[in-house]
Order: C-alpha cells, then structure tokens, then sequence
C-alpha cells in the first residue's frame, strides 16, 4: 500500500528519525470533543501514546473533575514526534507534522477542539498558516473563548485552554480550567442540539 503523504512527511523529519515511536492518537475516534496538544515528551515517546507522563496525569485528574473520560474525547498532538530536550516546535515541524492532524480532525469530526496551551491555540488561531502563529494572541488573553476557524475547508469550533503541565505548575489556574470546561460541556450541548433540528 502506498503510504500517504501526510505520514511521509511525519517520516521525513529528523525528530521522527530520532524518536523511538510516532504518537498518533488516543481515546474515542468518535468523540465530540478533540484535545490537541503540543508534542510527545519522553513518557509518550516511550509508550506511543500522547498524555501518559506527568501532564498526562494531570489531565487525567482534570477531565475527571468535570466528569469526561477517554470514552469522550480524542487527545492529539500539532506534532506526533518528540522534539530532542522537549524544545519547542519548531515552525517547519508544525508545517511537516499538522497535515495528520488535519486528517484526524477530518475523520474525527469532533463537535469542539481544545487546544491545550500556547502552540496549539496558535496554530489555530492562524488557521494552519504557520507563518502567522507568531501574530497570535497568547493563551492567558484568549482562554475560554470560543472562536470559530477555518481550516482545510473545515468550520472548526475552537476553545483555548491552559495546557496541563501550566497547571501543575500553577494552582491558580485551575478554577480557570474548570470554569472554561464548563464553557467546553455548554458548547457541545448547543452543538448536538443544533443537530438534531436539520
Ligand atoms: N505535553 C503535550 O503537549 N503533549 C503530550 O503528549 C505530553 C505532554
């Protein structure tokens, strides 16, 4: 079988030549809501999976509060590889690595994506355009918010939120994080009920 361009370009990368697993995905592919993250960090490298270290179990723990669980929601990153020392992505990465998302985003068809922390609210916010993510607003302005993007032809309902390492970080941000998941719950609530009026 003829391997698709966006994992041939995933491939291509010298994170992914030097990384022991490519990290697609985890949870329900089915799933309303989408948490994209920013990249694997060594736990998820190891294990193949996103969210497994200690930002993982932090997530875990903070779905939990609001009542989600992996049956609900798909957890992806804007890169599939670990960048060496967990340094941040760098802009010809997200432009190699994001046409998978894209085909996740595609098939998946969530009815809200969640992007955790600054890269992945970025990379939205400029809908996909890479060059223009410097241009964004950060994550402390633009949490909570829902906007709606475009990408690939795709209407996309987007709710920034802090990344889970943040909070384990800063306690503070908690009662953010639970008042903007309650935004997220709403959000998808309105969505489906959208739906079953056509
Ligand atoms: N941080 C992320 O953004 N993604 C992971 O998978 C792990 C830590």
């Amino acid at each position: 079988m003829i391997e698709p361009e966006y994992i041939r370009l995933v491939k291509e990368t010298e994170i992914c030549k030097n990384c022991k697993n490519i990290v697609v995905g985890k949870g329900n592919e089915n799933a309303d809501i989408l948490f994209v993250g920013e990249s694997p960090g060594k736990n998820e490298d190891e294990q193949g999976l996103p969210f497994v270290g200690k930002a993982g179990k932090n997530l875990d723990e903070l779905l939990k509060k609001v009542g989600l669980s992996l049956e609900e929601i798909y957890v992806v990153n804007i890169l599939k590889c670990r960048p060496p020392e967990n340094r941040d992505p760098l802009s010809e990465e997200i432009k190699a690595h994001t046409p998978w998302l894209i085909e996740q985003i595609k098939s998946i068809k969530p009815k809200v994506v969640c992007s955790l922390g600054n890269y992945a609210t970025k990379f939205f916010l400029a809908e996909g355009d890479v060059e223009k993510m410097i241009n964004q607003p950060g994550i402390t302005l633009v949490h909570g918010k829902v906007r709606f993007v475009e990408i690939s032809g795709m209407k996309i309902k987007l709710i920034p939120l802090f990344h889970p390492a943040a909070i384990i970080y800063n306690q503070n941000l908690l009662p953010l994080w639970e008042k903007d998941m309650e935004i997220v719950k709403k959000e998808i609530k309105e969505s489906l009920a959208q739906k079953k009026l056509f």
